[in-house]
């Protein structure tokens, strides 16, 4: 099959040698009336650089900062504009996961031409300490054209105007003609190798940068998950209404004579969900965490024990609202192939918790509404949270 050239790539300043540019450049005094006005379309344009912001974490606080009245990014010219439509400028300002990815790349290309492209702060330019988490993209580059980098972590305001000033220039001697290649680093590119390579090194196949135009076309793709349906309004049988009994006494009657004191006490799994039920009742109003963990066979909370089954462990914690605020912390502990009843339909709040834990975790939640995943890329197929998951696994095409 014929590979479509990449639509995106680095300018080696080429498309200035252009034949009419050359005849304009001989002719005997056109250049003079075309230079001066030239010269004022490039002043216009380095004068007048609107950001289109892309500020995902840390350093979208310095890139605000930077349009406050000590930096004053304004005296250039340059205006932040929260569309890509009129923007000549993406700043990419904090990390970048591999589901932001797509949504970003899908925003560059709604920019019109000619658009430049910032990356500020180490998140953007290598992935920073994130740089081999599953989630993170190793750097902007590898799927975007970056024209400046600004190092730092995070840079301070007074950097990013560095920045958009060596833009600038970067500007004015491209309109000059003159061929600006990317500055690189030879060592530092051999230590912060990314699984996917970058844009301007010669190792980059095309059908990499296909790849991920695909994979923006249309990144909001949800997978079918199994709707488990439960029914989980019914109280489970067996246990007496409770009036104004307290956390502990709750537990007693559950079968749990002593708190353990290496984690939350763990509960049957057939009565957590009315364990909800009655704690909402006696004032735990709100769903502070739900957070599982996946323990492999022969391991548990205690540490090594042979007898130990592949299980996950989940704890809940809830909350009494107001003054003197108590805390009810719990687990429920079922193997990996079982389900855990759903809390969504007793908090509200559950709801996203537990997808998160699905996602992250593949702990499946009997009931919930809607139990799709909500923290990885749609197409994702494992847990990263599971102990047997490789730190720095890839995901293609984004890292
Ligand atoms: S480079 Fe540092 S300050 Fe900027 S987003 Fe990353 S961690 Fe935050």
């Amino acid at each position: 099959m014929a590979v479509t050239p990449p639509l995106r790539t680095v300018d080696t300043g080429a498309g200035f040698r252009h034949p009419l540019y050359q005849v304009m450049l001989e002719t005997p005094g056109l250049t003079v009336g075309t230079a001066v006005l030239d010269d004022l379309l490039s002043w216009g344009l380095t004068k007048a650089m609107w950001i289109f912001p892309m500020a995902t974490s840390c350093c979208g606080i310095e890139f605000m900062a930077t349009a406050a009245s000590r930096v004053d990014i304004d005296r250039m010219g340059v205006i932040v504009r929260a569309t890509p439509r009129q923007a000549d400028v993406m700043v990419v300002a904090g990390t970048i996961t591999t589901k932001m990815a797509p949504r970003v790349l899908k925003l560059w290309e709604q920019m019109p031409e000619p658009k430049w492209c910032i990356a500020m702060g180490s998140c953007a330019i290598s992935g920073d300490f994130y740089r081999n988490l599953y989630s993170v993209v190793p750097g902007i580059d590898t799927f975007l054209p970056v024209d400046v980098y600004v190092p730092g972590c995070p840079p301070n305001p007074e950097a990013l105007m560095h920045g958009m000033m060596r833009l600038q220039e970067k500007i004015q001697r491209q309109r000059k003609g003159e061929n600006v290649v990317p500055e690189l680093n030879p060592d530092l590119l051999k230590i912060t190798q990314p699984s996917v390579p970058r844009l301007n090194e010669a190792t980059r196949s095309p059908t990499q940068t296909l790849e991920q135009e695909r994979a923006s076309e249309n990144p909001t793709v949800d997978e079918e998950t199994d709707p488990l349906v439960v029914p989980t309004s019914e109280p489970v049988p067996g246990l007496a209404p409770l009036a104004g009994a307290d956390f502990q006494a709750l537990l007693k009657e559950l079968g749990v004579a002593e708190l353990p004191t290496d984690g939350p006490p763990v509960i049957p799994a057939a009565q957590h969900l009315e364990l909800a039920r009655r704690l909402k009742g006696l004032g735990y109003r709100q769903l502070v965490t739900i957070a599982a963990s996946h323990w492999p066979a022969g391991k548990g909370r205690k540490g090594a024990d042979p007898a130990e089954v592949e299980h996950h462990e989940i704890a809940y914690a809830l909350r009494t609202v107001g003054a003197g605020s108590r805390l009810a912390i719990w687990a429920v502990k079922v193997p990996v192939a079982d389900p855990v009843l759903t809390l969504a339909g007793v908090f509200a709040g559950a709801d996203w918790q537990e997808r998160e834990q699905f996602d992250l975790v593949g702990v499946r939640f009997a009931g919930h509404p809607d139990l799709r995943r909500i923290m990885q890329t749609e197409n994702a197929t494992t847990h990263p949270l599971r102990r047997e998951f490789p730190a720095d696994a890839h995901l293609a095409p984004w890292r």
